[in-house]
């Protein structure tokens, strides 16, 4: 079976600045109370994961 990488959200260091949301909508949201939710995906498309990983500016997104 392949290992599949699933995105987390560091909730507690994350400062809701939507980086991640404007790199990779398909993947982060925000929800209902404003935080960052990571989207139910079948595959995580690896490049988008790192962009949102790079640009992050607190490094919360493993
Ligand atoms: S880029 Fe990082 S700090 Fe900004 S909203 Fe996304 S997870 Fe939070």
């Amino acid at each position: 079976m392949n290992e599949m990488k699933v995105p987390i959200v560091e909730l507690s260091e994350c400062i809701a600045c939507g980086v991640c949301v404007e790199t990779c909508p398909e993947i982060f949201r925000f929800n209902d109370t404003g935080y960052i939710e990571v989207i139910e995906l079948a595959v995580y498309p690896e490049p988008n994961v790192n962009d949102a990983i790079k640009y992050c500016p607190v490094d919360c997104i493993h």
